[in-house]
């Protein structure tokens, strides 16, 4: 960053650390462990130690001496607070030094030899050799991939001027490869790129390890990639036995944390069988646990990845290992844990034959362990895992490992910890534990709601019957409605609406409970409708089913709670006085209750870029309510709003209580609001629609009619310069594109700190140049093209009006599947926030450049006048919150993408032009849709008041 960000987060994160005693893997005396370059003696052991401890020192020191953050600090601290930053710098440098051997391959070769060296003189082992690993995220753009394909190839190459040409491959080092750093769309459902575009480079790069007779490991990532990945493997194996028939040194990396690991196991065994191939495969507990329990939450997934019990993960990794030994036919294998328990059960289960398998650590970790190992004469392989690359590189890499040490259930935590006795710390995991079940992703929402079920598109078995789908689906043309049509809809549910209103709240949500069943149970002729009719992708597809049911089920419990009578005056909870107090609150001699109550017929109008949810989200508000609604969905989407007001009448809902009328908002719509009688207007959409209906509502005689309008957003992205590139890259790429843009939430302007804008702007680019715009059939596609003709006409106008104000900056191509109506994702820098004039509702981003206060640019995006969602990235925790505070913006998204918001977590609608409120989805949409009623008796009416007598 910036001097001033680097101050601003140094004092943001100093704050919060406490450095007394260090976090990372502990040594014997508590203090962190030696790593010595070329000498191991003693006496570098502890010039190690006196770095460790002075690190500490000179971050608690500096703690006290950076100023405020963002803080206007005289010049004095100012020019201290910069040593500060760059001893604090030093420091992280030395924390980082723990778990990276070299910055580039030659330094960690060298470094590793002296590691290796003290290693086999403590004795033991029967070899030491280390596997190398490229330190980086995962490749965004071509550019990040061919990089990384560069930095394998020169780390192969170094590493076979010093491997044993005639040595057994297991005894020379390896390399440890990402295949997302190979692909930036190493993604299931690009498997056909990924098999013509990352299986080439994978290929080059085992031949060149063949070669140097180095091994070649898989590393195990993300769950959703395991099927890619697996194509790739049995890909390069099959290859390898008519190619390179002499190499044992291919393999991959397993993770028993997954519940499919030990099929995963048969099936690496069978493949390798069946082509005669050895391979060197390596065994582990997985490291993006949290990852996967988060993202399974977030899709709704029926069932977690992963096991939910750490003693289940142990006893997995065992039985992996057992099935693993009995393949040794065709397996060297290689079990990576620092975990004492684990380590012995291994040895105890290989009995005295050690030498088809290995041990493996990861660099900085679990020495001790290895050491007490090797003084017991356990006689075994042991492997290190070692990471290479710059200190810009290291973070992804040292928050894993900063976890990994940090977790309670983590063994290296355990034992750095006194507290813990052996028996604990060695627990066997067949001694089964009792231990809280975590919540399955349907139950997060606790007992009262059950959460929507999404799909995983990267199950290749899950797509199909989607496919299928489409492939049957039709899309039903209705007629429009004649203003004739429209006053005896007005009729009908007037009339139906004494019954209605009259129906017990419980019946009411009870019928919207069943419309949410019954989606769930329709989820796939649903998508394929969405996906015909609305031209969305599948995930948006799934996005919409779920959020209508989780519109569904949220208000049903809503209108449970807002809709109990009260009486009056309310306790105050939380105080003292009133719950000692003896008398009954209020005047004594009557009582007050207040209600919510149904206003009659409600016009709901709604658009076309979410047809299902916000459709359903405003008809399920206002029937729960006891309301009856003559609904007119977008012009473009009416079969959508169809099949959801025909499994409303399916569930119960009268006829005449939920009306669909089709036709032009200038015509339907507005004839809809201009009747008589109508109760209220719920209303989604532009800014300018909103405000022809409140005119037009204006105008009419009779009560003044409420409008509940969610409308547009000129919504900005702000990036500091302490904020990670990538996943900005990431947030902007999401929030602007996806959706082909047709979000309201979408990201409009992204506001980025000009020391750190051409690097993100150049990511950003890269990363659009690899979505594919397509026809949403395909599940690849991620950019679908507009609604429709209309649409993209004035699209291209105001496309034009932004060129004569602003710098292309890029336009990603259009595929060969692009279908008509399609718009590139493309992006321009204007000069300041004053050349934004209006909402472009595409794939179409400005990019502006700051620099200076971020609160005088808060104050430039408030007054644009719009206020419905914002994005802040920054690692200065305290500024984000500070920006936070002072937008006034409905939904603000710190250090993530700004659109999904989610019911009953993230309530949806903002202030200014981009709507009246309340938030959908939110504790105070529901009232709005009612009358509020009183209710005074006088109970002392018949001459006294008994109840002051007690
Ligand atoms: P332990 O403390 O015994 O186990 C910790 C593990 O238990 C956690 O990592 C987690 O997976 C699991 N766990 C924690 N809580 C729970 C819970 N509630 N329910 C279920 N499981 C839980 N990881 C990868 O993902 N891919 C790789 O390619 C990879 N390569 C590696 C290579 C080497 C040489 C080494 C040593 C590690 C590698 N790792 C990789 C990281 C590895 O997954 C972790 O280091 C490992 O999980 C730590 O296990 P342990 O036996 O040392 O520790």
């Amino acid at each position: 960053p910036d001097v001033e960000t680097a101050m601003a987060l140094a004092a943001d994160q100093l704050g919060r650390g406490e450095f007394a005693q260090s976090v990372v893997d502990a040594g014997e005396d508590g203090h962190i462990e030696a790593h010595d370059l070329h000498d191991a003696g003693e006496h570098h052991v502890l010039q190690r130690r006196a770095m460790a401890r002075l690190s500490d020192a000179a971050l608690s020191l500096s703690k006290k001496m950076l100023p405020d953050v963002d803080g206007k600090s005289s010049l004095i601290t100012r020019l201290g607070a910069r040593t500060v930053v760059g001893a604090t710098v030093r420091a992280l440098q030395l924390l980082g030094r723990q778990f990276v051997l070299g910055q580039t391959i030659e330094e960690a070769i060298k470094r590793g030899d002296g590691d290796k060296a003290h290693a086999m003189k403590a004795g033991g082992l029967t070899q030491v050799c280390m596997s190398y690993d490229m330190l980086g995220e995962g490749a965004r753009t071509e550019e990040d991939a061919q990089r990384y394909m560069a930095s394998y190839q020169h780390a192969i190459a170094a590493m076979g001027k010093h491997a044993n040409a005639q040595a057994p491959v297991r005894a020379n080092d390896g390399i440890s490869i990402k295949l997302s750093a190979l692909h930036p769309r190493y993604e299931d459902v690009n498997s056909e790129r990924v098999m013509a575009e990352l299986l080439p480079r994978v290929w080059t790069l085992c031949e060149q390890a063949a070669a140097a007779n180095v091994s070649l490991t898989m590393d195990a990532e993300e769950v959703d990639r395991l099927e890619v990945s697996l194509r790739i493997f049995d890909a390069v194996v099959a290859r390898i036995a008519t190619d390179l028939p002499h190499w044992s040194g291919f393999g991959l990396a397993m993770q028993a944390y997954q519940t499919r690991a030990l099929e995963l196991v048969q099936h690496v065994i069978a493949v390798a069988r069946q082509h005669k191939v050895k391979l060197m495969c390596r065994l582990v507990k997985g490291a993006y646990w949290d990852t996967e329990i988060k993202r399974a939450q977030e899709l709704g997934l029926p069932c977690y990845p992963v096991f939910t019990h750490k003693h289940h993960t142990d006893i997995h990794y065992l039985a992996c290992a057992q099935a693993m030994l009995a393949g040794a036919d065709v397996l060297y294998s290689q079990f990576a844990t620092h975990n004492a328990g684990t380590i012995a059960a291994l040895l105890h289960m290989a009995g005295e034959q050690r030498s088809h398998f290995e041990l493996q650590r990861l660099h900085g970790m679990g020495e001790g362990v290895y050491r007490e190992l090797g003084k017991s004469g356990a006689n075994v392989a042991l492997r290190v895992y070692a990471p290479v690359g710059k200190h810009r590189d290291l973070l992804a890499y040292l928050v894993r490992r900063l976890l990994e040490n940090g977790a309670n259930s983590s063994f290296v935590h355990q034992l750095a910890d006194e507290s813990v006795g052996m028996d604990k710390l060695l627990s066997s995991p067949l001694h089964i534990t009792r231990a809280a079940a975590l919540p399955l992703p349907s139950e997060i929402y606790g007992p009262g709601r059950t959460n929507s079920v999404g799909v995983d598109f990267a199950e290749a078995a899950r797509r199909q019957p989607y496919l299928d789908a489409l492939a049957g689906c039709r899309v039903n043309v209705l007629p429009e409605a004649t203003a004739a049509d429209l006053v005896q809809a007005m009729v009908r549910s007037q009339a139906a609406f004494a019954v209605w209103r009259d129906t017990p709240v419980a019946q009411r949500a009870g019928a919207l409970n069943r419309v949410a069943d019954l989606m769930t149970q329709r989820m796939v002729p649903l998508c394929a409708l969405v996906v015909k009719e609305a031209h969305k992708t599948w995930p948006d597809a799934v996005a919409e089913v779920r959020e209508a049911v989780d519109f569904l089920r949220y208000y049903a419990n809503e209108a449970q709670r807002v809709m109990v009578e009260h009486t009056l005056p309310m306790p105050v909870s939380s105080s003292a006085a009133t719950s000692s107090w003896p008398h009954a609150l209020g005047i004594t001699g009557e009582t007050n209750t207040f209600r919510l109550g149904a206003k009659g017929a409600w016009v709901a109008i709604s658009p076309w870029n979410f047809p299902l949810a916000i459709f359903t989200g405003q008809v399920c508000a206002a029937l729960v309510t006891g309301n009856t609604v003559l609904a007119k969905p977008a012009e473009q989407t009416p079969a959508i709003a169809q099949a959801a007001v025909d499994l409303f009448h399916e569930a119960g809902v009268p006829k005449d209580a939920l009306q669909l009328l089709h036709g032009a908002g200038e015509t339907v719509g507005a004839g809809l609001v201009g009747l008589p009688g109508v109760a209220g207007v719920v209303f989604t959409g532009s800014t300018a629609a909103a405000r022809a209906i409140a005119n037009n509502l204006a105008s009419k005689a009779g009560p003044i009619v409420p409008l509940i309008a969610e409308t547009g957003g000129l919504n900005a992205m702000v990036v500091d310069s302490s904020a990670l590139p990538e996943q900005v890259s990431d947030a902007v790429v999401q929030s602007a594109f996806r959706s082909a843009g047709q979000r309201c939430s979408a990201t409009r302007i992204l506001c980025v700190h000009e020391a750190v804008a051409d690097t993100v702007i150049d990511m950003i680019r890269g990363a659009t140049q690899q979505l594919r715009v397509g026809n949403p059939a395909a599940l690849a596609t991620d950019v679908g093209p507009l609604i429709d003709a209309e649409a993209a006409a004035n699209i291209g106008a105001q496309i034009e009006r932004l060129k004569a104000r602003a710098k292309p900056l890029f336009t990603a191509d259009m595929g060969p599947q692009a279908m008509p109506n399609s718009v590139a994702p493309q992006a321009y820098e204007i000069a300041s926030l004053d050349d934004v004039k209006e909402e472009i509702f595409a794939p179409v981003l400005q990019v502006v450049r700051w620099s200076g206060s971020p609160t005088a640019l808060m104050q430039q995006i408030n007054a644009l006048g719009y206020g419905l969602t914002l994005g802040i990235h920054s690692r200065i925790d305290s500024r984000a919150q500070a920006m936070a505070a002072m937008a006034r913006v409905g939904n603000v998204y710190i250090n993530r993408n700004t659109i999904g918001a989610v019911v009953g977590l993230q309530p949806f609608g903002g202030e200014g032009l981009s709507g009246t409120g309340p938030k959908a989805g939110g504790p105070h949409y529901l009232p709005r849709f009612c009358n509020e009623y009183t209710l005074t008796t006088n109970t002392a009416a018949a001459g006294g008041n008994v109840a002051l007598f007690v």
